[in-house]
């Protein structure tokens, strides 16, 4: 490691959020000077183009891993205060909790009784309803006579949100306009001596022309692509598929893990059919709700995360089932439809966050379903790594890149 004394060319391969808090951080540590630092970030596609622009964007203290959690969901807080989040990325608390709930044919007619337009106005036996089975008198977008249970997971304090497209970009202008530089190419090559790394190759977006620049240190935060990049890293991508969808009327700070009932006549023009869908439902401040899916690995990672396959009947699918426990999702319209790639550490756990056995190489990568919780803690301990060189702000020993490959 070069004392910080030294002129620093750090290289970012991967516009994700985790890329893009690294870069954020890098520029807002004590030791970095513009002078004498150069921290450049290359992006293939376009900044929050993969998951971290199209992920739920729920934040959790109970999520994992343990070591990273607190940290991170505290910079959260911290960078929401500073940056005015709550307003350039809806950053808010939020009510987190499980719901069984009987699913409803997409024929059948909706609550003939009118509960869910006499909800909204909070009638006496809609809402004597919600009491009698223990569910929150504001989660009144959920038809009540389908709901079989609810538990509450967490409230606020412990569970909060951000628009996870709205985070990343912003959080890639944050470090820019303190002295970060923003490329889009997509990387073929990191180029080594036998002891350290020397420079980054990458193709030029715009012109198509290889260009090569010189690096001390490459932090790599390709997420799903990353072992496109480092083959011996062991991490998988698997597809998901989700919905935006602006519901007829404003709904209440909730995210929902489901599990719906499908009955057999759900959908009469499909024959096979799961007995249980559970996708996972998030409302927005922007007056929007998020639902996504279960994942797949049908279709494999494409070059760029343009080139997404979006399979509308998976779309159709996630809208046909929320849309059968709320009228008012189902009355709703379907902003977007699609879908990205999930980064899967194989040897279990994950991240691998940290140094690696080549000097100035680092890694963050594989966050699996916790990576808009854990982007501003990665992105710290990576700005320590590279300037101090170790994780200060966290132990996170157990997250070494060295003991996976
Ligand atoms: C459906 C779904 C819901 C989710 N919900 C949540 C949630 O509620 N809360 C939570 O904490 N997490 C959630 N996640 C997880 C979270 O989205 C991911 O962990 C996180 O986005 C990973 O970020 P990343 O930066 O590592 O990867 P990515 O977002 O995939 O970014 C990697 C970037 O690297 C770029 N890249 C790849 N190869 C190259 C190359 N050769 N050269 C240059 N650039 C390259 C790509 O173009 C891409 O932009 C969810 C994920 C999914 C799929």
């Amino acid at each position: 490691m070069s004392p910080t004394g030294d002129r620093r060319e750090i290289v970012i391969v991967g516009g994700g959020i985790i890329g893009c808090c690294s870069a954020y951080y890098l520029t807002r540590h004590p030791s970095f000077d513009p002078a004498r630092h150069k921290v450049t970030l290359i992006e293939a596609s376009e900044i929050a183009g993969g998951a971290s622009g199209k992920a739920g964007g729920m934040l959790a203290q109970w999520a994992y891993p343990s070591n990273i959690v607190a940290l991170s969901y505290r910079l959260h807080a911290e960078l929401a205060k500073e940056h005015d989040g709550i307003n350039r990325w809806g950053y808010r608390e939020v009510n987190c909790g499980q719901l069984v709930v009987r699913g409803r044919a997409l024929t059948e007619k909706k609550a003939e009784d009118g509960s869910s337009e006499s909800l909204q106005k909070r009638s006496t036996a809609a809402l004597s309803k919600l009491k009698s089975a223990k569910i929150p008198q504001d989660l009144d977008w959920i038809e009540p006579e389908l709901l079989r249970a609810y538990e509450s997971m967490s409230g606020p304090g412990e569970t909060a949100q951000v628009h996870p497209y709205q985070f990343t970009t912003s959080i890639a202008k944050l470090a820019e306009e303190k002295g970060a530089t923003i490329v889009l190419g997509q990387v073929t090559d990191i180029n080594r001596s036998k002891s350290s790394v020397e420079s980054v190759t990458y193709t030029d977006k715009k012109s198509g022309e290889t260009q090569t620049i010189a690096a001390t240190d490459v932090l790599v935060a390709a997420g799903p692509w990353t072992n496109t990049i480092l083959p011996e890293v062991p991490i998988s991508a698997m597809r998901a598929h989700s919905v935006v969808i602006e519901p007829k009327k404003p709904v209440s700070a909730y995210c929902l893990f489901t599990n719906i009932e499908i009955p057999a006549n759900f959908n009469p023009e499909k024959k096979s059919r799961p007995t249980v869908a559970a996708p996972e439902i998030y409302a927005r401040p922007d007056r929007t709700v998020y639902a996504c899916g279960e994942g797949d690995r049908i279709v494999p990672l494409p070059k760029l995360s343009s080139e997404v396959e979006v399979d509308q009947e998976r779309c159709q699918e996630i809208i046909d089932q929320v849309g059968s426990i709320s009228d008012n999702l189902r009355d709703g319209e379907v902003r977007a439809r699609q879908a990205c790639y999930l980064p899967n550490c194989d040897s279990g756990g994950g991240p691998l966050v940290g140094l690696t056995g080549v000097k100035g190489l680092y890694l963050a990568a594989g966050h699996t379903c916790w990576g808009i919780q854990n982007a501003p803690g990665t992105g710290k301990l990576m700005s320590e790594f590279v300037f101090d060189g170790q994780a200060k702000s966290a132990k996170i020993a157990s997250l070494d890149p060295r003991d996976h490959f």
